[in-house]
């Protein structure tokens, strides 16, 4: 039986990208590993649309988020988090350590902030430091306007905008230096069709300058550090080699298909499989639906055990559950990175295999109809 997975992270590596994963080790103060980093670098500006550096930290994407934290703000510095879900909660978490000061805006899960909202906030708080955003909120596959949140901020305040794009960067539009971002993070084995094991930060020029300007007391996830080394397509540790020669490769096929095809990609394989869910009478959880992971929630008297233990050991299917409040009430289908229209059908198809296994009432076929509709037209 063939392994499919359809998780949010991590998420398919291509043949291509493992086979220059396999390659002989070579080490990293060799011009040769230079070259790689070089490309690597440029590549990374394309992704994030920037001319502004792309440090990568060997880490995954939560290191590159607490990189962020603790290399932009210092104790006592007031920050704005928005907690939409579980990797908003982070920034939260993040921001009590490094700065102790932080007002945290709770948002009901599978909705997005307003920007009516953050506005009172800005006005409520002149003295606001950063606030940190999350563009796809994964743990429930909703995405927020950045780019009006973004324009907002700038308008109102001089606080710095660090966006959490861990799931967004390669599935939604995302303009860095036109939407007037200050930091924003992807990691590798998310929209980057990479394993785990790197952070990717995005530093514009006022962040750079603040960054340069702090005395911080954190090591090794210091943007002070990875900034001046990126500087001359360098590292300051021993970078995990292996996972930037596959990068450059992943990279390359981002470039080969081109940015705004994957944007389009992701919009249509997200909305072929938001049909394919509705149509076997499953509602779907967010109002501000998310390109790269489509909730929905399981149909009344089904067991999320027993339906994913099908979908997995007779399937060979592994989707994501539902986390804290909805696990076991809502599943989570990932069209992030290396899937294509053929892949809609096999999940769904999938579902509709395992559904009929544990029960549920309804047409085979309804699914997998729907998808081929919303992809053929
Ligand atoms: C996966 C994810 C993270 C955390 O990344 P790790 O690589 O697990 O540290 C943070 N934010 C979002 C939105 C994510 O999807």
């Amino acid at each position: 039986m063939k392994k499919r997975l359809f998780t949010p992270g991590p998420t398919p590596v291509p043949e291509e990208v493992m086979l220059r994963m396999a390659e002989p080790i070579i080490h990293h103060r060799n011009p040769e590993f230079m070259d790689i980093l070089s490309g690597v670098h440029n590549d990374l500006k394309y992704l994030f649309q920037t001319a502004q550096p792309v440090v990568v930290l060997s880490a995954s994407g939560t290191g590159g988020m607490e990189a962020a934290v603790s290399s932009c703000f210092q104790r006592g510095d007031k920050l704005i988090t928005v907690n939409g879900g579980k990797f908003g909660a982070r920034w939260t978490s993040l921001a009590r350590i490094f700065t102790g000061n932080c007002i945290e805006e709770m948002v009901p899960w599978g909705e997005a902030v307003t920007p009516e909202r953050i506005l009172e906030l800005l006005k409520a708080h002149p003295d606001t430091k950063g606030v940190c955003l999350t563009h796809s909120e994964t743990s429930t596959g909703t995405a927020s306007d950045i780019q009006t949140l973004c324009s907002l901020i700038r308008e109102h305040s001089d606080a710095l905008i660090l966006i959490d794009g861990i799931t967004a960067i390669g599935a939604h539009e995302f303009h860095f230096d036109e939407w007037g971002a200050d930091i924003c993070i992807t990691g590798s084995q998310k929209g980057l069709m990479m394993p785990p094991g790197l952070a990717l930060v995005a530093v514009s020029e006022r962040a750079q300058q603040i960054i340069d300007a702090l005395d911080t007391t954190q090591f090794y996830l210091s943007l002070k550090k990875a900034l001046a080394s990126h500087a001359g397509d360098d590292t300051p540790f021993t970078p995990a080699v292996s996972l930037i020669i596959g990068l450059s490769q992943a990279l390359k096929m981002i470039r080969r298909e081109g940015i705004e095809q994957i944007w389009n990609r992701h919009e249509r394989l997200s909305a072929a499989c938001r049909k394919g869910c509705e149509a076997l009478g499953m509602r779907l959880f967010s109002s501000s639906p998310s390109f790269a992971v489509t909730p929905a929630w399981l149909p009344e008297g089904i067991d999320w055990e027993e339906f994913n233990a099908s979908l997995k050991v007779n399937n060979g299917i592994t989707i994501a559950a539902g986390q804290d409040d909805y696990k076991g009430r809502i599943f989570r289908i990932s069209h992030l990175g290396y899937y294509d229209e053929l892949d809609m059908l096999t999940v769904i198809g999938g579902i509709e295999r395992a559904l009929a296994e544990v029960g549920h009432d309804f047409t085979i076929g309804a699914g997998v109809t729907a998808v081929q509709t919303a992809l053929i037209d």
